[in-house]
């Protein structure tokens, strides 16, 4: 028996896996499976070119446990290690000594950040267990040996009695970790680390029913129960296919598989490059919501089909979380922390590419069948847009499969759109004026006024179109987005030709005071112009820029010096209203009749509310009567 003591120069560092890896002790498995992952797959290369004769049998790994003995096993059948190798690869750590490995730990906060950089994949074993064993036979012609650590730095290696190739690590679980000898623990982290692993993965076994061959009285097939092996994972994913070997079927089944609860994607990108970074992966389209009630964090990670991560924040650009799949690139390293993957230059071009290949898709399926993307548009409008703030490169690629909706529900894209309203909404300064509404319903008598001068009307309603609409502006100032409800029409469309009043100059004076004082609420003004007398006679507006800012304070973006802003609202009185003409000449009870009037207007608004609205309804009520 050969005895030593592990590589490291001055104290035990096995404390010290445990104590600073504490917290991200599920990745023990991850990487003693992958371990065996990789000596498999080495087998298989080796056989490939011919370097082993002969048939190499299966090479299934196992995960067992026995809760009687408590461990933990992790089998497999592939290349082994010979004594000489297991001193090479197991005994001389990664590192030269525990000294510079607890200098190099002090600064890094990132516990698998350490994992990956000290090489410790299999010394991670020692955060669950106090005692480990590895079996190994080598596919070469070797004894076979058993290498012991009882968790100090001391180990035994002896001949051992294994006759098949491979490896056996034996987890000696220790008294704070026995979690892990429970099935359900041990299923779920396989599940959700090793689901996808390319070599068939046992765990346990599972029963089902078969036709026993048999007929009851009844005439009826009598079940039998069988057993079999239980395997974790799918080895072929289909992301690893080629996309010419799927079918829409085969791309929804991978979805179900990933996201069994979820409603059915819209459709899909499969990527695959070769160059200059190796990338497979297939991101999925969700069906959204105008909120952003979305669900993210739901694209994993993957390190040739090894799960690193479902946390793709920081990772990818943020619109990008909102797709669903996933990304698989041996280019991301495994064992790093997010800050570092952040800045690593793989990462970063991966995600330029990932959002290449999005805008691609959008702007081919707009061009191929643009009604059913269309019909999409609700589910893939907040997608674009979000996009199209937050990425100029992905803002010039998607814009002319960027889709605005009006009111009636036709979609335009937003160059068709400036020119199919530009003949009748360019004001005098040459812009093109689009009119929108965030509320249809409640701007109704708004919408109204402008269709019947025949103006379109954009439907805006979602959470980011306000920003969206900014951007839009920035991008393009030709272009200027106006709240319908932001001015009487003919000023939202300034043009020359306005109308003359019907009232004198003295006429027009009169009724601006009693309107005043009738009012008496210095956050309103007052403003007499002379529209249509199909127009209302009076309504309240806000200057679209005064709202704007006020919304963007609410948001916590306003500026310092904004301070408490005025209200800020106008009331528009229409002297081409008969209602107008009439209100001068009455004699008595003018106050009323014009408190009536204002609070229509704060009717057409959804601002009359409260106290106000009783009021309103009683003074209603009481006219009725007379
Ligand atoms: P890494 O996998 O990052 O190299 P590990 O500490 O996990 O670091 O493993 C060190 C080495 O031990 C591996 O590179 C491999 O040569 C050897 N090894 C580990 N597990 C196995 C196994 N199951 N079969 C064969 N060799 C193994």
């Amino acid at each position: 028996m050969q005895q030593g003591s592990i590589h490291v120069q001055t104290e035990n560092i096995f404390p010290i896996i445990k104590k600073f890896l504490y917290s991200d002790q599920d990745i023990f498995l991850r990487e003693l499976v992958s371990n065996a992952v990789d000596a498999t797959q080495k087998l298989v290369l080796l056989s490939k070119k011919g370097d082993i004769k002969g048939d190499l049998g299966s090479t299934q790994i196992e995960v067992k446990l026995d809760s009687k003995a408590k461990t933990l096993t992790i089998s497999d059948k592939g290349i082994g290690m010979t004594q000489e190798e297991i001193d090479k690869y197991i005994n001389q750590i990664a590192f030269s000594s525990a000294e510079e490995f607890i200098e190099k730990f002090k600064g890094i906060d990132d516990k698998a950040q350490i994992i990956g950089h000290f090489g410790l994949g299999f010394y991670s074993a020692f955060m669950v267990a106090d005692h480990v064993e590895i079996l190994t036979k080598s596919y070469k012609d070797a004894p076979a040996s058993k290498w012991s650590c009882d968790g100090s730095p001391n180990y035994t290696i002896e001949a051992a009695e294994k006759t098949e190739r491979g490896t056996d690590i034996v987890l000696h679980i220790n008294e704070e970790s026995e979690e892990f000898l429970e099935e359900a623990k041990i299923k779920s982290l396989l599940n959700k680390y090793c689901k996808f692993l390319p070599i068939e993965i046992k765990f346990g076994e599972e029963t089902y029913e078969v036709a026993s061959g048999k007929k009851d009285d009844d005439g009826k097939d009598v079940m039998e129960t069988k057993t079999k092996d239980h395997i974790i994972n799918n080895t072929a994913p289909a992301w690893v296919k080629a996309p010419s070997d799927l079918n829409d079927e085969d791309y929804l089944n991978f979805y179900r598989e990933l996201y069994p609860m979820s409603e059915d994607p819209m459709f899909w990108i499969h990527l695959n490059v070769d160059f200059p970074f190796k990338l497979t992966g297939i991101l999925y389209f969700p069906k959204l919501k105008k909120t952003y009630e979305v669900q993210k964090n739901k694209i994993g990670l993957y390190s040739n089909q090894v799960f690193v991560t479902d946390n793709v924040e920081n990772i990818v650009p943020e619109f990008l979380t909102m797709l669903h799949g996933v990304i698989d690139s041996p280019d991301i390293p495994l064992n790093v922390s997010r800050s570092y993957l952040q800045s690593d230059s793989n990462v970063k071009k991966i995600t330029g590419h990932i959002s290449k290949k999005v805008s691609d898709k959008l702007v081919e399926l707009f061009k191929k069948d643009r009604e059913s993307y269309e019909q999409k548009w609700e589910s893939l409008g907040v997608f674009v847009k979000y996009g199209m703030l937050s990425d100029e490169k992905f803002f010039d690629r998607t814009k002319d499969a960027c889709l605005l909706e009006n009111i009636e529900g036709q979609f335009k894209t937003i160059t068709e759109y400036a020119e199919q309203i530009k003949p009748l909404q360019t004001d005098k300064n040459d812009k093109i004026v689009h009119l929108y509404s965030n509320d249809v319903e409640g701007q109704d008598a708004y919408i109204q006024g402008a269709v019947a001068k025949s103006y379109d009307v954009l439907k805006m309603d979602a959470l980011i179109d306000n920003h969206f609409m900014q951007q839009l502006e920035m991008k393009n100032s030709d272009s200027v987005f106006k709240r319908v409800d932001a001015d009487t029409l003919d000023k939202l469309i300034e043009k020359e030709d306005s109308m003359e009043s019907v009232l004198s100059e003295k006429e027009q004076e009169k009724l601006k005071k009693a309107f005043e004082e009738a009012i008496e609420d210095n956050k309103v003004t007052v403003e007499l112009k002379a529209l249509s007398p199909e127009d209302m006679p009076v309504m309240i507006t806000q200057s679209e820029w005064l709202r704007r800012m006020k919304e963007m304070q609410q948001l916590g973006g306003g500026m310092p010096f904004m301070g408490d802003m005025p209200g800020g609202l106008n009331l528009v009185v229409n002297t081409n209203h008969p209602v107008a003409g009439k209100l001068l000449k009455a004699k008595k009870n003018q106050g009323e009749y014009i408190a009536q009037l204002y609070d229509l207007a704060l009717l057409g608004q959804g601002m009359l509310k409260g106290k106000k609205l009783t009021n309103f309804i009683q003074r209603s009520v009481k006219d009725l009567a007379e």
